[in-house]
């Protein structure tokens, strides 16, 4: 039974993925063809709201009902003045009111780390690009334009890809509230009455002792919210490497080209620490919960490239006639020296 709630949750998560990558190529195309339809100059001002109803909710594998459930979850992408409760830092924000309105807002005018706003380097890839380029010549006429066309797209699309991990972070907690049927919201409102407080203090000039003390502990609250933790737990998740390739490892059994290694734990774990923003302010009990949550996911990540190379080796016609089994105890052994 709790196999299958982690396999869900790990599986969610992969979906989540996917569907954020979804939503910003939809935005990267929108940009492509203002730019196509010769409107050169870039602003995010322009770009149309898009609702969960319109992307397709059966290319996943868990999260299909949550995306048909939540036809009129909105995504738009605005300025500084726009997003609602800036705080510094964030990139994107989910809001769900009272009657279940929702709403993730992307921060348009986000600052990359060369001190440029997305709008500034989008057009700045534009400016790049070869402006003779005319649109009835476009990649038939000189393979030059289309190899520059081709570039520009490749830059937008890794500037709007910035906004992926945050992007999920968000998605996550959309994912939450639904699964919980509501519960997000309530925690998120109790811990609000703190928050008035707190934006209340954040504005004096100078603060006490007890005004700071009160401060840094809402701060590690709102770190330590279980949705909070969650979402920072699949935003962690998605940039770590869980396993590596290694090539002709097997040439003694001459199967396949390549197998799939999995790193060993310690230095995975090593890494989850770096890359989950605000670890070290979480509360013991949540520490405990997210250790073992990592170890979970270990082990599916574990299955699912034992699967995969299974299906390498299965590619295999000499060993197509094999069992099933050899090759699996073959991986295993094969495995667990690799992994000690
Ligand atoms: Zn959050």
């Amino acid at each position: 039974m709790k196999y299958i709630k982690i396999f869900e949750t790990y599986s969610s998560q992969k979906d989540l993925e996917e569907l954020s990558s979804v939503v910003l190529d939809y935005y990267t195309d929108k940009i492509v063809d203002m730019i196509e339809s010769k409107f050169f100059v870039f602003n995010y001002n322009k770009l149309p709201v898009i609702e969960l109803s319109q992307l397709n909710p059966d290319i996943y594998n868990t999260i299909s009902d949550f995306v048909k459930e939540n036809g009129e979850l909105q995504f738009n992408i605005v300025g500084r003045k726009g997003f609602y409760n800036y705080k510094n830092g964030e990139k994107a924000q989910y809001i769900v009111d009272k009657d279940n309105n929702q709403l993730i807002q992307i921060l348009g005018d986000s600052i990359f780390s060369d001190g440029n706003s997305i709008v500034d380097n989008i057009n700045g890839h534009i400016d790049k690009w070869d402006g003779e380029w005319d649109k009835t010549d476009f990649g038939y006429s000189s393979p030059k334009y289309d190899t520059s066309y081709h570039k520009m797209v490749d830059y937008i699309k890794r500037d709007i890809d910035i906004y992926h991990s945050s992007l999920l972070h968000e998605l996550q907690h959309a994912f939450d509230n639904w699964r919980s049927k509501g519960k997000y919201q309530s925690s998120n409102n109790k811990f609000h009455d703190n928050e008035t407080k707190a934006s209340l203090i954040r504005s004096k000039e100078s603060l006490d002792e007890d005004e700071q003390k009160f401060i840094s502990k809402h701060y590690k609250d709102y770190l330590n919210l279980r949705y909070e933790v969650d979402a920072r737990f699949t935003q962690a998740i998605k940039k770590i490497e869980f396993h590596d390739v290694e090539w002709d490892l097997t040439t003694e059994y001459s199967i396949g080209d390549f197998l799939y290694v999995m790193i060993p734990f310690e230095k995975v774990f090593k890494s989850f620490k770096r890359l989950y923003h605000g670890y070290k302010d979480l509360y013991p009990k949540e520490k405990r919960r997210v250790d073992k949550k990592l170890g979970q996911f270990f082990e599916m990540e574990r299955d699912f490239i034992m699967g995969r190379n299974i299906k390498e080796v299965l590619k295999n016609e000499t060993y197509s006639k094999k069992s099933y089994k050899f090759i699996k105890n073959l991986l295993l052994k094969w495995e667990r020296e690799n992994l000690k």
